[in-house]
């Protein structure tokens, strides 16, 4: 690819992403392949810290606490340009890739079902080629790439910019996976507060002497029924989901210990914080009427995820440069092969790249890249490695995420988040403007963390599920190794 009038630097991301599609196509499956939970992303973050370090980053490792977060720095000065992404998979939504029916590469296991894995190759890719131009033009600047950990648990961003990573970042840029090229501006996603409810009762023979026992999971039962109630009164843009974590153990138990994991969401930090609020005292209120002792523990606390405009702009040309991936028709036909078996409008992929129209629609959807997103202007850049209309979390998004459709729109996200990069080194006062208009963009809204000053990351989360599973997985891991060129 050669357009003319584009500054050298520029094209030689361009051209270094071209060449190297098929080590960025290999990260990808490679991470794919491995599927890790948030937290036990041990294999995914040390792949790519390694081909990071090789291409002369240096390497921070098990930064805020998190084992398998990073930070991988290079250069020096101004500007401070950063870039994060997540590489998680989710529970029980193996899926072989490039089938387009259900079917499990290991039953049970965990897979990615939404493409963090293209995310971390296309983060990697941008990172090295952006390394590679500064050197070959003089550019002066710092490029810092974090590795954030177990974002479907919305975890460990809060915490970077909590411990001060962020403090002498001037701009920053998100990259997240899409059925579409796109960028956007204003409030994208939702605050949200992520939080345990542990109920503490007593024990008793369920037959023989009820009446001595005090039923944790009465209480459980008790709030979720508040909270069933609660819900009739939600505004609009707030949601509330649960999932039960101890239910006890065997019915002729009375179980003194149950828990729920819930979820509150808001369009706004504060509005999160009253939603989480009100059902501490739900939670409460089921604690006194099962006789039980109650314990709340916070897991994670986001605001909502919001992007610059000027950044935008900047992104959306290099959109319009790059353009979109050209599809063959068998990739169109397995496109719409899945559509069908999911049961959505069979339109295949996107044609075209999307155009910046105006502020985004605000969705329920969080990530825990809101945080950076009120320290720092952030631009986000979405590339097109899925297939329209499949939801994320479903086995069919996991159906094209080793396939040269994730591949192709791994490589356009690649181009446009390097090429958006060197934009603002290559004319370092955009970051200056960006600076300027992101303090409009708050309103007057002053950034504190949701998080608790004094919260600890969950190290163990998801550790017995994935050691469960590994034995069963490691067998299908590639066998290649990316190299950049
Ligand atoms: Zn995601």
């Amino acid at each position: 690819m050669a357009v003319s009038n584009l500054h050298p630097a520029k094209q030689s991301v361009l051209d270094f992403v071209e060449r190297n599609r098929q080590a960025l196509s290999t990260l990808s499956d490679s991470i794919f392949y491995f599927a890790e939970l948030g937290m036990q992303e041990h294999r995914t973050i040390e792949l790519m810290t390694s081909l990071l370090e090789e291409n002369g980053f240096t390497i921070e490792r098990g930064i805020s606490g998190f084992q398998t977060a990073a930070l991988a720095t290079w250069g020096s000065g101004a500007p401070v340009i950063a870039i994060h992404t997540e590489y998680d998979a989710n529970p029980s939504n193996s899926q072989r890739s490039g089938v387009a029916e259900r079917a499990e590469i290991v039953p049970g296991a965990p897979g990615h079902c939404e493409g963090h894995n293209v995310n971390a190759a296309v983060m990697v890719t941008a990172a090295i080629a952006v390394k590679r131009a500064m050197e070959e033009h003089g550019l002066t600047g710092t490029i810092k790439v974090f590795g954030a950990p177990a974002e479907e648990q919305l975890l460990s961003r809060p915490y970077f910019v909590r411990d001060g990573f962020f403090d002498d970042v001037d701009v920053a840029f998100h990259n997240h996976i899409s059925d579409q090229l796109k960028t956007d501006y204003g409030l994208i996603q939702s605050a949200a507060i992520s939080a345990d409810f542990k109920f503490t009762g007593e024990s008793a023979h369920a037959a023989v002497a009820p009446w001595k026992g005090r039923d944790a999971l009465d209480a459980v039962v008790l709030m979720d029924v508040g909270m069933a109630q609660y819900r009739e009164h939600f505004q609009p843009g707030m949601t509330a989901h649960r999932v039960i974590t101890d239910g006890g153990e065997q019915p002729n138990v009375i179980p003194a210990h149950a828990a729920v994991w819930w979820y509150f969401r808001h369009p706004d930090a504060a509005g999160a914080r009253v939603l989480f609020e009100r059902g501490c005292e739900i939670a409460k209120g089921a604690a006194l009427m099962a006789n039980c002792e109650l314990q709340i523990n916070v897991r994670a606390a986001v605001w909502p995820v919001r992007a610059n405009e000027i950044m935008a702009k900047v992104v959306q040309s290099n959109i319009e440069l790059v353009g979109m991936p050209t599809w063959t028709d068998a990739e169109q036909e397995f496109a719409r092969q899945l559509q069908r078996q999911a049961g959505v409008a069979e339109k295949g992929l996107q044609p075209t790249f999307s155009r910046l129209t105006g502020p985004a629609k605000q969705i329920a959807a969080s990530n825990d890249s809101g945080d950076v997103s009120w320290a720092v202007p952030m631009a986000r850049v979405w590339f097109p490695s899925n297939i329209p209309n499949i939801t994320f979390h479903h086995w069919a998004a996991g159906a094209a995420l080793a396939t040269p459709i994730a591949h192709k729109g791994g490589e356009a996200g690649a181009k446009v988040l390097a090429a958006s990069i060197l934009d603002f080194l290559i004319e370092p006062e955009r970051a200056a403007a960006a600076k300027q208009s992101f303090k409009e963009e708050l309103g007057g809204v002053t950034y504190e963390p949701l998080l608790p000053a004094d919260q600890r990351p969950p190290a163990d989360l998801n550790q017995a599920v994935m050691d469960s599973f590994r034995p069963a997985m490691e067998p299908h891991y590639l066998k290649e190794r990316p190299i950049f060129a």
